[in-house]
């Protein structure tokens, strides 16, 4: 399976198992992507090649996190010492359709009132007028 950061220049090859993704809820993880949860899956360190090597941040004294430095993408996250895995962003793959997640991690740091999130009204992007203006007048086609 492939993947990789928003502009391109990070990219990967892993083996990832979709049914094997979860979400982590941690303050960590919402710090470092600027979401309410991020959604990872756990692969083999070993299985993972980078063509486009990623940057790391440091995020804390035990871990660290691979991005891209010219777009931003998160991509993951491993520990520094003791695993021969690491996590990589669901939302990085190439096609993270197949991707369920599993279980919860970080649930102390919830946020309940995003969880089930089904009821609520569904806007496509193809639908946002605007939107499609501007993107179709830029870039010559409708958003993906
Ligand atoms: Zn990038
Ligand atoms: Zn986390």
């Amino acid at each position: 399976m492939s993947g990789g950061c928003q502009c391109g220049r990070v990219r990967y090859t892993t083996l990832a198992d979709p049914a094997e993704a979860y979400l982590c809820h941690c303050r960590m993880c919402q710090r470092a992507t600027g979401g309410v949860s991020i959604a990872f899956v756990g692969v083999k360190t070993a299985d993972t090649e980078w063509s486009g090597e990623p940057d790391w941040y440091r995020s804390s004294p035990i871990a660290e996190r691979p991005f891209c430095s010219h777009c931003g993408t998160p991509l993951g996250f491993r520990f520094v010492e003791g695993s021969d895995k690491m996590d990589l962003t669901v939302g990085s793959f190439d096609d993270p359709a197949d991707f369920v997640p599993k279980h919860h991690f970080g649930a102390e740091s919830m946020h309940e009132a995003w969880l089930d999130t089904s009821g609520l009204p569904r806007l496509r992007t193809d639908e946002h007028a605007v939107l499609v203006e501007k993107w179709t007048k830029a870039t010559g086609k409708v958003p993906e």
